[in-house]
């Protein structure tokens, strides 16, 4: 499988193919030069693409580092538009949180319900997430499959979404609940500071059956949520096509497809992220993301 991190050193980052046994392969060092950032190595093509795919097959020794000598930043450190998210996209997770509000009889949505979080909310694996202490007294966790825009299009059929997508990773929908449900629009509860997490790395579209995968996420060990986006009421080509429509979708675009059931507030007790949780977020075929709450 092929694993294509933004990584950092004193070079400054570039795209490097994480490889087994803790080693990384610099793409730059290998001479792609498109791997100077992950957009640019989007925006460069298939060809590139498959460059990068081949070079971490078979990758030149000298280009080879070990991985504890870098760091690994988001994927995509700082999208060039906000991210897009999918709302309430699991049935377990639109029941348990119609729960909260003493709804017992839950709708399966009829239309995908979309907001962003902005740009510079994204931070890489190992970043501290902020306690917003003081803004929310409910902060919360969502682990999502994300997905990143490969081709550019607009009123994109379903049948041809895939065509689209560069790759899959995971995104932690960091949430002050508090504010989403006080301001109607969900923006303010959803967009807080380094509320993004995203990685650990991209897999390519096409070595990852990200319709049917498992999906779980842990706070200090203990599992929270353990879905299967196969449970996605609007499936990953749903959502590009629908998303797509009248909007065009660029190359470096991330999407979250929406978190499954277990969510902190939907907890009996309610359980909020505290300074200092751990939260590891889990998608089988592509990897962990783990992050700390920090403690102020
Ligand atoms: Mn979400």
């Amino acid at each position: 499988m092929t694993r294509l991190a933004t990584i950092a050193d004193a070079q400054g980052p570039r795209v490097g193919a994480v490889l087994e046994e803790g080693r990384v392969l610099d793409l730059c060092a290998a001479g792609l030069a498109a791997a100077a950032d992950m957009v640019g190595l989007i925006e460069a093509g298939p060809e590139a693409w498959a460059q990068a795919k081949r070079l971490a097959a078979q990758p030149p020794p000298g280009a080879v580092l070990p991985l504890v000598a870098v760091r690994l930043l988001a994927p995509i450190p700082r999208p060039r538009r906000n991210v897009f998210c999918v709302g309430r996209n699991y049935m377990d997770h639109v029941a348990e949180g119609d729960r909260t509000r003493g709804i017992t009889q839950s709708e399966v949505p009829k239309y995908p319900q979309f907001f962003t979080k902005a740009p510079d909310c994204v931070i890489g694996p190992e970043e501290t997430i902020p306690p917003h202490a003081g803004v929310t007294r409910w902060l919360d966790y969502e682990v999502e499959l994300a997905l990143v825009i490969g081709r550019e299009g607009r009123d994109i059929p379903r049948e041809r979404a895939l065509d689209h997508v560069f790759g899959w990773t995971i995104g932690n929908d960091v949430t002050g609940r508090d504010l989403q449900r006080r301001h109607g629009q969900w923006f303010k509860g959803k967009s807080l500071d380094r509320s993004c997490p995203l990685g650990p790395w991209i897999v390519p579209a096409d070595e990852l059956d990200a319709l049917a995968t498992g999906i779980r996420l842990w706070v200090n060990g203990e599992k929270r949520q353990d879905s299967h986006t196969s449970k996605m009421i609007f499936d990953v080509k749903e959502i590009i096509h629908q998303l797509s429509l009248g909007f065009t979708l660029k190359p470096g675009d991330v999407v979250l497809t929406g978190t499954p059931e277990g969510v902190g507030y939907a907890m009996q007790p309610p359980r909020t992220l505290q300074p200092g949780d751990v939260v590891e977020c889990e998608i089988d075929g592509i990897g962990r993301l783990r992050n700390r709450v920090a403690e102020g």
